[in-house]
């Protein structure tokens, strides 16, 4: 637990229905002449759907814009270039993210190369970056990630696999919209790995050895919030209040580890993701009970805290076997929303893990990990996760 930290908050966040209707008027006082629109070609398309309406509003209050619609899933090195391509030809002088992740950590990307210099890769690090990134607004459309507020930008290296991390308080959104209203007709599959990653994002700072009070709470929240409504929102996409409070969980948890950092599942699922382009929310679900299970000798009545804010009656039992109740329902969450049981099922090959595992070590999310693991643990981790049936 940290008693002396600084602590981030989103600079503003628009909530609510209707809110990215705002996003003109907020370019406008930002001084926005002409944002480069950061977001992908489904996005761009999708009828009434937040680029549609994220335009319209721009349109409304005069301003100018240019649609880049190049971001992939993991988003890569060559995705932000094409954007600084796109930025310098267009003439624009601010970014406006509409997306998940993706989108927002290409945005994010965007601006530290525009202003830190070309090459992203040698800024991966805590506090890398020297110069403040151009004007950023970003409206979320995944709850999520929370990248929309974070100072993380990942970003995947395609020429070694690796996805590595610019962790900088320059990166977060001045600005950051989240509409549920834009998240109704997320598919279910998309809707359970976002709500496993808000999940997993809750889990880690909370024992994670830089949390803090604050974040502490938010952890809690968050959980409590996600076990009320993301099975719902799986289950029927339309129900706004469940989409609403898996939008408040992810905040909370991105507010979390924003401060407070994560751990292993995060380290791990990063190789998984950089080494097999596969969705980061299953990555996260399909790493998270078998990580936990080896954290709890680190942090037992933590663990025993987290399977009652999981809506888990423990009473009468000992603080170790507490701790295994909310390993188990870390499981069921995972399989009630139809996540798939192993890392099997995204392509994982047990020749990789000894190089993943190695990697994981260096990942900058390891070290917050409450229990310290040896390359062989790792590897035996990633085994277990391709074991799971
Ligand atoms: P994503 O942004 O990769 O989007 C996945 C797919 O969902 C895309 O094809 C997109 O078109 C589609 N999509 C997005 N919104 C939609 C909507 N409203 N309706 C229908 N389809 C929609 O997914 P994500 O999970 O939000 O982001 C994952 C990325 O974010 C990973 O690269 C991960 O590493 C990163 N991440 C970043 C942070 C951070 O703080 N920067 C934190 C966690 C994860």
């Amino acid at each position: 637990m940290k008693t002396n930290f600084d602590f981030l908050m989103p600079s503003v966040n628009f909530f609510g229905p209707g809110v990215v209707a705002k996003v003109g008027d907020r370019a406008k006082m930002l001084g926005m002449k002409k944002p480069l629109i950061v977001t992908d070609s489904f996005l761009e398309t999708l009828p009434d759907g937040a680029v549609e309406q994220a335009v319209a509003s721009l349109k409304e209050a005069g301003v100018d814009f240019s649609i880049f619609n190049g971001v992939e899933p993991n988003p890569k090195v060559r995705n932000i270039e094409a954007a600084k391509t796109q930025y310098l030809a267009e003439n624009c002088d601010s970014i406006i993210t509409v997306g998940g992740g993706s989108a927002h950590d290409t945005g994010k990307g965007l601006g530290i190369i525009l202003t830190n210099g070309d090459d992203i890769t040698v800024l991966a690090g805590i506090e890398t970056l020297a110069n403040a990134l151009p004007p950023l607004i970003a409206i979320n459309t995944t709850a999520g990630t929370g990248s929309e507020l974070t100072r993380h930008a990942v970003i995947t290296n395609e020429e070694t696999h690796l996805k590595f991390v610019v962790v900088s308080w320059r990166n977060i959104p001045l600005v950051s919209f989240n509409d549920p209203m834009l998240m109704l007709d997320v598919p279910q599959g998309l809707t359970a790995a976002t709500g496993m990653d808000a999940f997993v994002q809750a889990i880690e700072p909370y024992v994670s050895t830089n949390r803090n009070a604050i974040t502490d709470g938010q952890c809690l929240q968050a959980i409590k919030l996600i076990e009320e409504s993301l099975r719902e929102a799986v289950a029927n996409g339309h129900n706004l209040e469940a989409r609403t409070k898996m939008v408040e969980a992810e905040m909370l948890a991105g507010m979390a580890f924003n401060n407070a950092d994560l751990g292993y599942v995060h380290a791990m699922a990063h190789q998984l993701g950089g080494q097999y382009d596969a969705p980061h929310g299953v990555c996260c679900a399909l790493l998270l009970p078998i990580v936990e299970k080896f954290n709890i000798i680190a942090a037992p009545e933590r663990f025993a805290e987290l399977a009652v804010a999981m809506g888990e009656n423990i009473d009468g039992l000992s603080t170790r076997d507490a701790a295994e109740v909310a390993i188990k329902a870390m499981r069921q969450m995972s399989i009630d929303v139809g996540i798939p049981r192993s890392i099997k099922d995204i392509g994982a090959k047990p020749e990789d893990f000894e190089l993943m595992a190695e990697n994981a070590l260096k990942d900058g999310n390891a070290f917050s990990n409450p229990r310290k693991a040896t390359k062989a643990e790792i590897v035996q981790l990633f085994q277990e996760a391709y074991d799971q049936v």
